[in-house]
Order: structure tokens, then C-alpha cells, then sequence
């Protein structure tokens, strides 16, 4: 497994890989401490790849809350442990300098009514900054196929427009969410968490599956009002958890949605703060 720090590196290696082991490449981009949740997104990427790239990034112009910059974990040394006896063929690390040399300017991008929602609307110039990232490494490795987790569920789509905007001929593959057993998303914000906060943190998941429960058993042309307030209600009963936000959204077009017409396929997007630690989840519902 190589290791690179620079972008010219990266694109050296990634052309000697490619001529030595075969022609299609799997990225798999990362901000690193990473779990399962990332190792079943690079098992797949070394599955369906002759060679794969896993980048480890902390991405400082993703994050609009300087806190969550700062105590965000980095280990990148465990990191490479982890990924070694895996099948990784590469791993990018860049420095912020490297990523973003002074004078370079950052790309801006418009995701239009996708940006205006959830994660784009509380989070002001967060899907800037993962356009900017995902579209440098793309361009940078040329991979055929990049892997993102649903866990993320708002940004895989505006990965896939990032991709049709810049027009490049890579095939983004979404990976199911892993869980602790408990039910828990898998996340590297995970290990903030004080032991009492990771004790009630699988409320989320709980409260989701039981939001599901309420959609089955709804008509179509129901209103999906009361399972919003469901949600709503039972985050704000246990405490210590905060609600963000909870929205029931078109799967597609990411738009809220009234009734369960309103979509084929409807996904719940929730997040929950645990303390200072940020909590992303969803549940996707598919009434039809
Ligand atoms: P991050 O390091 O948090 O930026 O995540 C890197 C990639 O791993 C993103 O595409 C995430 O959606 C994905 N990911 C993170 N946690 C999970 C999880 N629990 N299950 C599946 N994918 C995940």
C-alpha cells in the first residue's frame, strides 16, 4: 500500500497502478478515523476495481463550525493500519496546502433547491465545500467509480450533480449504512461521544424505525404531518439529545414532502445533537 501527500504523487501512482494492475479505479474519499462504515466502502471499491484509492482528508472548507473543525478526530496512523491488510492499493493524504495553495481560487458551484434544504440550508457553504473537494479528487484520480455512504444521504446527490455539472464519465456508487449493533449509524463523530451520550444516542435509530412502523400503516394520501411530529416529540423526550432537524423528503428531488403521494420513494432525514457532537441519520421509507 503507497502512501502520497502530494497531488503529483497521487496521479503518478494512480497511472503506474492502473498499468500494472488493470485499467478501472475505485475512490473512496474520506475524512478519515475511520470504521466500518468506510471499510465496507472500500471492500466494495476493491471488489469491483482492479485498483483502489482511498483519499484521507479532513476538509476544512466543508466545515462552517470552527469547533467541529477543531475537535473533529484525526488518526491518520490508525487509519493506515486499518486499511493495509485490505486490498488499498493507495492512499491519498494531502496537507491543506496542498488541497488549497494560497492564491488558487475555490471553485463555486450552484446546486440550486438540492443546496436549499436540510444540510445545505443549516449548514451555509457545507456542499461548497464538499463540491470542491470531491471535484478536485475526481478530476485528480479519474477513477471509474467513487463510493459514498447513505448515511449521507443529501450528499450523495449532490455528488451525482457535481458530476453531471462537470460532466465526467465517473459511475457514483451508494453503499447502505452501517450500524452498531444497537442501532446506531457508524461514525467517526461517534467517538466524541461521552459514555452516557453514546447510551441514549441510539434513540435516533430507534425513533426512525418507529417513524417507519406510523408510515406503514398509513394511506397514501395521507399527510406525513404526524409522523414529522411523532419524531419530533419523541427526540425532544429524551434528555440530552436536541433535534436539528427532522424532514420527510422526496428521495429523488430532496424537497419536503406533504403527503406520501408526493414521492415514489420517501426518505426521513434527521439530525440529533448529542452534546457538541452533530448526530446524521435518515431511514428511507419507500411506501410504494
Ligand atoms: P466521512 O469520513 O464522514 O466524510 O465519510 C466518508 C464516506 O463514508 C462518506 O461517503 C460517508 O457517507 C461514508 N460513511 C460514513 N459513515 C458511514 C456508515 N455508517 N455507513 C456507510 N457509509 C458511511
Amino acid at each position: 500500500m503507497k502512501v502520497c501527500y502530494t497531488k503529483r504523487e497521487l496521479m503518478e501512482e494512480t497511472a503506474r497502478l492502473r498499468r500494472e494492475k488493470g485499467p478501472t479505479v475505485g475512490l473512496v474519499p474520506t475524512m478519515g478515523a475511520l470504521h466500518q462504515g468506510h471499510l465496507s466502502l472500500i471492500q466494495q471499491a476493491h471488489y469491483e476495481n482492479h485498483v483502489c484509492v482511498v483519499s484521507i482528508f479532513v476538509n476544512p472548507i466543508q466545515f462552517n463550525n470552527q469547533t467541529d473543525f477543531q475537535t473533529y478526530p484525526r488518526t491518520l496512523e490508525a487509519d493506515l493500519k486499518l486499511l493495509e491488510p485490505i486490498g488499498v492499493d493507495l492512499v491519498f493524504a494531502p496537507s491543506a496546502n496542498e488541497m488549497y495553495p494560497a492564491g488558487h481560487p475555490i471553485e463555486s458551484y450552484d446546486f440550486g433547491p438540492l443546496e436549499q434544504v436540510m444540510e445545505g440550508k443549516n449548514r451555509p457553504g457545507h456542499f461548497n465545500g464538499v463540491g470542491v473537494i470531491v471535484g478536485r479528487l475526481l478530476k485528480m484520480v479519474e477513477p471509474d467509480r467513487a463510493y459514498f455512504g447513505e448515511k449521507d444521504y443529501q450528499q450523495i446527490a449532490i455528488v451525482r450533480n457535481l458530476v453531471f455539472q462537470l460532466n465526467l464519465p465517473v459511475k457514483i456508487i451508494s453503499c447502505r449504512i452501517i450500524r452498531e449493533p444497537d442501532g446506531l449509524a457508524l461514525s467517526s463523530r461517534n467517538r466524541l461521544l461521552t459514555p452516557e451520550q453514546r447510551a441514549i444516542a441510539p434513540n435516533i435509530y430507534r425513533i426512525l424505525k418507529a417513524s417507519a412502523e406510523m408510515c406503514a400503516k398509513a394511506r397514501c394520501s395521507d399527510e406525513v404531518a404526524p409522523v414529522k411530529r411523532f419524531v419530533e416529540k419523541a427526540v425532544a423526550e429524551i434528555p440530552g439529545l436536541e433535534l436539528e432537524y427532522f424532514e420527510i423528503v422526496d428521495g429523488q428531488s430532496l424537497q419536503p414532502i406533504r403527503t406520501w403521494f408526493d414521492a415514489p420513494d420517501q426518505v426521513g432525514c434527521i439530525v440529533v445533537w448529542a452534546g457538541n457532537v452533530r448526530l446524521i441519520d435518515n431511514i428511507r421509507y419507500g411506501k410504494f
